[in-house]
């Protein structure tokens, strides 16, 4: 029947998932053993054991983001919410994408004056900006413009063409992630933030980015839609609340958990 069908397209996804897990995961491994018995072996040259010290760091570095990647998709991962400045977030965003996305692909952002603060969890925001910034390098194929977007919108209405279904009338920081990169048929864009669907192949792509990325907008509060077309681009818009009055912290304070949801 369709639902045994499901259920076993999704346990094949999830073993997939798992594989490529472990594949990362002992990667990093590896690169800590390796570091920590150069560090045994070398121990009399300083500098050459700093150097050693570094990159075990960077793998134990890389490992937990692994395990928070996990944590986030079980949805135990918590999501700690605070007012986030729009501009310098997308600021900051582009210098670190400016940097990792290769020379190939020119980093643009296009940010409205004088945005309020949004409500969110920085870190997985962050995360969710990088996988949508990878998505949009492999679209291109390493070359062509990102775009950092963020404006306001206000909405009075709960659906309208162009927005998550869903979502509620308020205040919103709407981001959008555009690239000038291959686009997606209707078949992959009417699935494409499906948990496990992918297009890239075995051990390429999880088909978790949109997922997590939807996911991530939803508990916020918000919501995702995604605008494609082949040969056109693509754009991924979040819309994430705008932190109203009292969610300012004060100086030093102020942080409000979310409930992980889910
Ligand atoms: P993954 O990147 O691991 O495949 P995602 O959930 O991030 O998983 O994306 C699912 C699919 O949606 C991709 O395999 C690809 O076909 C399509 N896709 C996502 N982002 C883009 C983009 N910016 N341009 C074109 N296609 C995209």
């Amino acid at each position: 029947t369709q639902a045994r069908l499901a259920h076993a397209q999704r346990m094949e996804a999830l073993g997939q998932l798992a594989g490529g897990i472990a594949h990362d995961f002992n990667n990093v491994l590896q690169a800590t053993r390796s570091g920590a018995a150069l560090i045994e072996r070398r121990a009399g040259d300083p500098e050459v054991v700093r150097h050693l010290a570094r990159m075990v760091a960077e793998a134990a570095e890389r490992g937990t983001a692994i395990t928070q990647r996990l944590l986030a998709f079980s949805r135990r991962g918590e999501l700690r919410a605070e007012p986030l400045d729009p501009a310098g977030l997308l600021a900051s965003m582009r210098e670190i994408l400016a940097h990792t996305l290769g020379a190939g692909v020119e980093v643009r952002t296009r940010v409205a004056a004088g945005l309020p603060p949004l409500l969110a969890d920085k870190g997985q925001l962050e995360t969710v900006l990088v996988n949508l910034a990878t998505n949009a390098r492999d679209a291109m194929d390493g070359a062509g413009t990102l775009t950092l977007a963020a404006r306001t919108e206000r909405r009075a209405e709960a659906d309208s063409p162009g927005h998550p279904v869903g979502l509620q009338p308020g205040h919103y920081i709407r981001m959008a992630v555009t690239d000038t990169g291959c686009g997606m048929t209707p078949a992959t864009l009417a699935r494409a933030s499906e948990p496990f669907f992918t297009t890239k192949g075995p051990g390429k792509g999880t088909g978790l980015g949109l997922a997590m990325a939807r996911g991530f907008a939803e508990q916020s509060g918000g919501g995702l839609h995604i605008e494609s077309a082949p040969g056109r681009g693509t754009t991924v818009t979040l819309w994430l609340p705008v932190a109203e009055g009292d969610a300012r912290p004060a100086v030093g304070g102020g942080e409000a958990a979310m409930p992980a949801g889910g």
